[in-house]
């Protein structure tokens, strides 16, 4: 145990999983605010940005998105809106994949006040980002995931079955907490995080023990340079180090390429 936190099983985690999420489904936007004093709509932006997609002018092609773990929509929406906004594309496609139907269910009540509400455009499934069977090989452009790989209970098979259905030049990108590159922001990004963010939880959602589990995965999951070594082991192209740290590594962005 750390901190008093009891470690899981591997096999209850896809149920403890499930039910941290389905206990935050309603409040889950707050819950982002609170977890990261707002920052994480900054860091999403940037990945959206970052990825530039959409159809360019004269291109034929829609781009087929899936979004995994893509619970509320917010970067679904928002590379829908990036392409459209920028781009002129009013074609591409977009998945939102998420294990967990009441996430489902909010991001599908938030897709009605989006200009894709509605549309055959994009679909809410509910698969687990590990098989994603409902998914064929070599059908995707862009894979996005944020927040969301490390409560898989398997992370590298996640890792392989975004390989798997990814076209060859389709583009991996995950946005996920990471490790402070320094040590005396660690000691107090450690401290904020172990102390005052279950409290907030509770005081703000009445859910200690969820956010408590959240804090947790991100203790646990591998660090910038072990993760990109993942994304390389499912057989992507790793451009560069591999990853973009934002906020000092408190969350990074990996990419990887199949090509
Ligand atoms: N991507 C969204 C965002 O950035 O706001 C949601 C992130 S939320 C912290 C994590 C999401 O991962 C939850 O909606 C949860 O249901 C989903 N999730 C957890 N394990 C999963 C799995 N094995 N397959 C698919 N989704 C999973």
């Amino acid at each position: 145990t750390h901190f008093g936190f009891k470690t899981v099983p591997q096999e209850q985690k896809e149920q403890l999983v499930r039910g941290v999420f389905s206990s935050v489904a309603s409040n889950y936007d707050i819950m982002n605010d609170v977890m990261s004093m707002g920052i994480h709509r900054l860091w999403k932006k940037h990945l959206i940005e970052k990825l530039d997609c959409g159809m360019r002018p004269n291109s034929p092609e829609p781009l087929h998105f899936l979004d995994v773990a893509g619970g509320t929509g917010d970067i679904a929406f928002g590379l829908l809106d990036h392409a459209r906004l920028k781009y002129g594309d009013n074609k591409s496609t977009m998945v939102v994949a998420d294990i967990n139907p009441d996430m489902l269910k909010e991001g599908a009540k938030r897709c009605l006040s989006t200009p894709y509400a509605n549309s055959p455009r994009i679909q809410f499934l509910e698969q687990n980002g590990e098989k994603m069977d409902a998914i064929e090989d070599n059908s995707k452009d862009v894979y996005t995931i944020a927040f969301g790989i490390r409560n898989f209970t398997d992370i590298q098979a996640g890792l392989n079955t975004a390989y798997r259905v990814l076209k060859p030049g389709g583009i991996f990108a995950c946005l996920e907490f990471s490790q402070v590159d320094n040590q005396m922001l660690d000691y107090i990004y450690q401290a904020y995080s172990f102390s005052l963010l279950p409290l907030m939880g509770q005081l703000i959602a009445n859910d200690r023990d969820s956010y408590q589990y959240l804090v947790e995965s991100i203790r646990r999951f591998p660090n910038q340079e072990t993760f990109a070594s993942m994304i390389r082991e499912a057989g992507f192209y790793v451009p560069g180090k591999g990853y973009e740290n934002l906020t000092f590594g408190v969350a990074a962005i990996h990419i990887g390429v199949k090509l």
